[in-house]
C-alpha cells in the first residue's frame, strides 16, 4: 500500500488519449492502492459542465479533489473552483511563474507537475510549492542532475500520474527519491 497518490487521471480527462475507458473513479476506489488518494484530471476537460459531477463522484468515495492546471492561461479560471489542491504545469516561461504566484495565494497546496519534463526552473518557484517526483516521467531525463540541487529547498510528493489501472504505481519515483535522499511529504 502506498502512502499517498495525488496525481491520478480518470475518464474525466476526455481529451487525453492515454486514458483508457476502464480508468474510472470507481475503479481507482476499488483498487485503493494508497492511503491518501486524490484525483487530478485536466482542468480544461472539466470546463464544459463536468466539474460538478466530477467533484461529487470523487467526494463520494472519500478522495481529495484536485485538478491539473495547464499553465498560466487557466489559472484565473481554476482559482474559482472548490478543489483541495492544484497540480500545475509550469513551463519555463515568465507567464507561468507569475501565474503560479497567484495560485499559491489561494492557500491551497500547489504541486509542480513533472518539472523535469518541462525544464521548470525551480529557482523561480516559491518554496511553499510542493515538487513532484512523477513515476511516469522521472526516468525520462537526467533526474539526478535536475533534482539534486533542490533536495533541501522543497517538500516533495511522489505521484503515479496514472492514466490506466496498471499505472497505479510509484516504483520508479520511489527509486529516484531514495537515490536522492528525498523523503515523501504527506499533504493531507
Ligand atoms: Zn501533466
Ligand atoms: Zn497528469
Amino acid at each position: 500500500m502506498l502512502q499517498q497518490d495525488l496525481h491520478i487521471h480518470t475518464t474525466y480527462s476526455k481529451s487525453d488519449s492515454a486514458v483508457v475507458p476502464e480508468q474510472t473513479v470507481a475503479l481507482v476506489a476499488a483498487v485503493r492502492h494508497a492511503n491518501i488518494i486524490g484525483i487530478s484530471d485536466h482542468f480544461e476537460c472539466l470546463m464544459d459542465g463536468d466539474f460538478e459531477g466530477y467533484e461529487t463522484e470523487i467526494r463520494q468515495v472519500g478522495f481529495k479533489v484536485g485538478v491539473e492546471v495547464d499553465g498560466h492561461s487557466w489559472v484565473d479560471e481554476a482559482k474559482n473552483y472548490d478543489v483541495d489542491y492544484y497540480i500545475y504545469h509550469c513551463r519555463d516561461q515568465n507567464a507561468d511563474y507569475r501565474s503560479l504566484e497567484k495560485l499559491v495565494t489561494t492557500g491551497k497546496p500547489v504541486i509542480i507537475a513533472h518539472p523535469n519534463m518541462f525544464h521548470t526552473n525551480l529557482n523561480h518557484v516559491p518554496s511553499e510549492c510542493l515538487v513532484e517526483i512523477n513515476n511516469r516521467y522521472v526516468w525520462r531525463t537526467d533526474w539526478k542532475q535536475y533534482y539534486a540541487p533542490f533536495t533541501n529547498q522543497f517538500k516533495f510528493v511522489f505521484s503515479s500520474d496514472a492514466h490506466q489501472p496498471n499505472w497505479l504505481s510509484q516504483t520508479v519515483a520511489h527509486y529516484a527519491a531514495a537515490q536522492l535522499g528525498i523523503e515523501e511529504h504527506l499533504v493531507f
